[in-house]
């Protein structure tokens, strides 16, 4: 996710480029990413180059309620300013206070490298609890059965806890 931005710091405060992505990535282990797609505008501002994009990324792994193994999107909006480390006429290196903060840079040779900010808004965008679909019946909590493919005959059996009351009804009635 590597950009040349050499032209547009020359251009200049308000050049803008758009740009669209599709790679694929190393997988990412806890969420099974192969590939990262979006389109992105980068724009030169007084201090560097803002990024703000639309990303998407593909995720996999089981179904919080029924663990079964399910594909998802995952899409998040990125807006990112980029500082430069060396100035675009001179090479010399730049004093940017940011930069000591963990502000992204754009590195001494005007490659503007997202990979670490997608990484992370990604990572911040990740559901805590991915479904296979928004109804998901889940597993039954006693026989573990998937109650999305039909039911277990644990709903039809009588709750333990009312057994010792059925004992006081007549015999007849039970
Ligand atoms: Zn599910
Ligand atoms: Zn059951």
């Amino acid at each position: 996710m590597l950009f040349d931005v050499a032209q547009l710091l020359k251009e200049g405060v308000g050049a803008r480029e758009g740009y669209s992505l599709d790679e694929a990535v190393e997988a990412l282990q806890e969420s099974g990413t192969t590939r990262v797609w979006g389109n992105m505008t980068l724009t030169c501002t007084d201090k560097g180059i803002w990024v703000s994009g639309k990303i998407e990324a593909n995720a996999s792994g089981p179904c919080s309620r029924c663990l079964n193994p399910i594909e998802y999107p995952v899409r998040f909006r990125m807006e990112e300013e980029y500082l430069p480390t060396v100035d675009l006429g001179s090479g010399m290196p730049l004093e940017v206070p940011e930069v000591k903060d963990g502000a992204f840079t754009i590195d001494s040779h005007h490659i503007l490298d997202l990979t670490e900010a997608v990484r992370q808004y990604f990572i911040v965008n990740l559901p805590m609890k991915p479904l296979c679909k928004e109804h998901c019946a889940g597993l039954c909590p006693r026989c573990g059965a998937n109650l999305n493919e039909g039911g277990c005959d644990c709903s039809a059996q009588v709750d333990p806890r009312w057994s010792a009351l059925l004992d006081l009804l007549p015999t007849g009635k039970r």
